[in-house]
């Protein structure tokens, strides 16, 4: 049983303690990845704090690149020495929502994220003085090494970076296919996105590259304005002196925009992008809010002004396909990766970056390992 550090989360609200744990060997359909990156995302920190409640411990993070080191009986997608992708909600391939190309809601990866355990209802992380240690989202890429269902990983076939590949996993994804899946933004369409975080900014650039007209970015700190703009955004509204529904009327000769988008997870934006969507336009929440949150909206808007509100999980894309097809989008130079990576960090700086990324410092940050 091989050893390795992780970041362990033993209680929320406390810090992750940085620790050797052990990992079972692989067993059959399953997979020893060794990380390379790990995405700092603001989902896991929802978990940190206990906003969205999780068993512990548990070694979080959801995003990342890595290399297959070891796999168990029956394992035939990937070999030892390939590097993949860790997919955050695995698709079993045979349920409904997977016939329907929907794997997002697949019913297995939805119940390895809520137990915390593999497809078998145990875990193969151990602290050194044997306690058991849950998973999250089946991939929990804040452990050195990793062990993952065969069916949460995905063959990285380009020789696109760790770095970049990372990125990708989630917040690229996510923030794309919400533009091109779930909202289906058409050409000269005008797109107001409140929040400019790792999701946020590649709603932004999704939508230019779509070819909306008019892109306004709506945060809370002010630096996220040079982000959104270098991204493609053609407007920035700052909201803690604006009020944001206002300008977005403003900027849209009293229509409100097409298509407005939340990727911040709070009530109250995704109210305001509600209200700022016009008359026959798309309303998209891609922000995961408290379990407990709840919204006030206008129903009478959903009819007399045939407003839609939908919300988008992993970008409503299908990893598998649509991963693959990101890195050509980065090849062929339409999608920007370098423009999001403010800076990386080791695995025992994992506790800093956090409160980093909290404080509004970066656009994405990673943790790397050599
Ligand atoms: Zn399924
Ligand atoms: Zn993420």
């Amino acid at each position: 049983m091989p050893i390795a550090p992780a970041a362990i989360l033993y209680e929320s609200g406390k810090p992750l303690v940085i620790e050797d744990i052990r990992v079972s060997d692989p067993g059959p359909a399953e997979v020893i990845v060794r990380m390379k990156a790990a995405g700092v995302c603001h989902s896991d920190l929802h978990v940190m704090k206990g906003d969205l409640p999780m068993p512990c411990p548990i070694i979080l993070g959801h995003e990342g690149a890595g290399v297959v080191e070891a796999v168990g009986a029956g394992v035939t997608s990937v070999q030892p020495g390939d590097r993949v992708w860790p997919i955050w909600r695995s698709s079993c391939g045979r349920c409904e929502y997977c016939q329907l190309g929907r794997p997002a809601l697949c019913e297995l990866g939805t119940a390895m994220r809520f137990t915390g355990l593999m497809p078998d209802g145990k875990t193969r992380f151990h602290t050194l003085g044997g306690t058991p240690i849950r998973h999250y989202a089946g991939v929990s890429t804040f452990s050195s090494l990793s062990c993952m269902p065969e069916s949460a990983v995905v063959r990285i076939e380009s020789d696109i970076s760790n770095e970049h590949a990372a990125l990708i996993s989630c917040g690229v994804i996510t923030g794309l296919g919400a533009v091109t899946h779930a909202a289906q933004v058409r050409p000269g369409a005008t797109v107001a996105v409140f929040g400019c975080g790792g999701v946020g900014l590649n709603i932004v650039q999704g939508a230019r590259m779509v070819g909306a007209v008019k892109i306004i970015a709506v945060d809370t700190v002010a630096s996220k304005e040079a982000h959104a703009k270098n991204l493609g955004a053609t407007h920035f509204i700052n909201s803690t002196d604006t009020d944001p529904v206002a300008a977005i009327k403003e900027l849209t000769h009293g229509l409100g925009a097409d298509f407005t988008f939340e990727a911040i997870g709070l009530p109250e934006p995704i109210e305001q992008a509600f209200d700022a969507t016009r008359k026959g336009g798309t309303c998209v929440v891609a922000g995961i809010c408290r379990s407990d949150a709840r919204a006030r909206i206008n129903v009478n808007q959903l009819l007399y002004a045939e407003k839609t509100l939908k919300g988008t999980l992993y970008g409503s894309m299908r990893p598998r396909i649509d991963l693959p097809r990101i890195v050509h989008l980065h090849q062929c130079g339409s999608l920007a990766l370098d423009e999001l990576l403010t800076r990386t960090w080791r695995l025992n700086e994992i506790n800093e970056a956090y409160a980093s990324l909290e404080r509004g410092e970066v656009a994405r940050s990673l943790i790397v390992w050599d």
